[in-house]
C-alpha cells in the first residue's frame, strides 16, 4: 500500500438543483479519518451516504466544505482511492487473473510484476484457484472478492466501500467481513465504510459516525475500542459490542422519532 492516508471532511453540504428544486442530501458533515482507521457511516437510505462517499472519490463536488486528502482538495478521482461498490464492477470477458492485472497492465507495469502481483492478491482474497475462471462462474461473494482484489492490486491508500458485502447472503457477508479485517490489518489502508448494517459496522469499525434522515447530518459518533484482531463469535459476545449496538439503535430510533 502506498502510505497510509488522512481523509477530512470539513463542514461539507450538498445540494442537488432539479427543475427549480432543491433537494439538501447532506448539511454540515465533518469528521476525520486518521491514517490507517476503519471509519463506518450508518444511516437510514437517502439521508446522502453514498454522496458523500461519491465525493470522496472525486465524482462530485460538495456544495460547500470541502474534502481533503492529506491536507490537499479532493478534486477528481485518482488512483489513490479505490472504490467497492455493492455490485462488482467486472469486465465479464475476462478471466478472473486478468480482470486483476488489468489496472497494473493499463499503467504499463511490466508483465512479470502484474502477473506476481495478481497472483499475490488472488491469494490473498482466496482465489487463488480461480485465476482461469470468469466472472460468470464465480458465486455472489467470490465476485466481491475479485473486486477487492481488483481494487487492493493498486495499493490505494484509502479504499472506499459503499454498501459492498449489502447483496450476499448472511454467511458470505461474515467471512467477507473478516477477510477485509485481515486484508486491512496487513495494508493498511485508511477505510471509509458505507452500511446500514450496525452489526457490521460495530464489528470492523474504529469509529462510527451515525446520520440522520435527509439532510443527513452527524447525530452521534462512537469509538470503537474492541481490541484487535476481532473473531466474529467472540466479539460480537461480548458486552461492548452488545452496549455500542444498543447505543446506535436506540440514537437511530431517536432521530426517526423527531422526524429527522
Ligand atoms: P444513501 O446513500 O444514504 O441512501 P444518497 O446519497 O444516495 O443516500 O442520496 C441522498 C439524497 O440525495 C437522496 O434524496 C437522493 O435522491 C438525492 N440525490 C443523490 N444523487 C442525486 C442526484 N444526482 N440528483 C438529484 N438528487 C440526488
Amino acid at each position: 500500500m502506498s502510505d497510509a492516508a488522512r481523509l477530512s471532511i470539513r463542514n461539507v453540504s450538498k445540494s442537488f438543483r432539479r427543475h427549480d428544486t432543491e433537494t439538501v442530501a447532506l448539511s454540515g458533515i465533518t469528521f476525520e479519518l486518521q491514517p490507517s482507521t476503519i471509519v463506518s457511516l450508518v444511516g437510514p437510505s437517502g439521508c446522502g451516504k453514498s454522496t458523500l462517499l461519491r465525493m470522496a472519490a472525486g465524482f462530485d463536488q460538495p456544495t460547500e466544505g470541502q474534502i481533503l486528502l492529506n491536507g490537499e482538495a479532493v478534486r477528481r478521482p485518482g488512483p489513490d482511492r479505490g472504490i467497492v461498490f455493492q455490485q462488482p464492477q467486472l469486465f465479464p470477458w475476462l478471466t478472473v487473473r486478468d480482470n486483476v492485472e488489468f489496472g497494473l497492465k493499463m499503467r504499463g507495469v511490466a508483465r512479470s510484476n502484474y502477473q506476481e502481483a495478481a497472483q499475490r492478491y488472488l491469494l490473498a482474497v482466496g482465489l487463488g484457484e480461480f485465476s482461469g475462471h470468469y466472472p460468470y462462474q464465480l458465486s455472489g461473494g467470490m465476485r466481491q472478492r475479485l473486486q477487492i482484489a481488483r481494487v487492493l492490486i493498486n495499493e490505494p491508500a484509502v479504499l472506499l466501500m459503499d454498501e459492498p458485502f449489502g447483496a450476499l447472503d448472511y454467511q458470505t457477508r461474515l467471512d467477507m467481513q473478516q477477510l477485509l479485517l485481515d486484508l486491512c490489518a496487513r495494508y493498511k489502508p485508511t477505510v471509509l465504510f458505507i452500511t446500514h448494517d450496525i452489526d457490521e459496522a460495530v464489528f470492523i469499525s474504529d469509529r462510527i459516525h451515525v446520520m440522520s434522515r435527509r439532510p443527513g447530518q452527524i447525530i452521534g459518533s462512537f469509538d470503537v475500542s474492541l481490541p484487535r484482531p476481532r473473531q466474529f463469535e467472540t466479539v460480537t459476545a461480548a458486552e461492548d459490542f452488545i452496549r455500542l449496538k444498543l447505543d446506535i439503535l436506540r440514537l437511530l430510533k431517536t432521530s426517526d422519532g423527531k422526524g429527522h
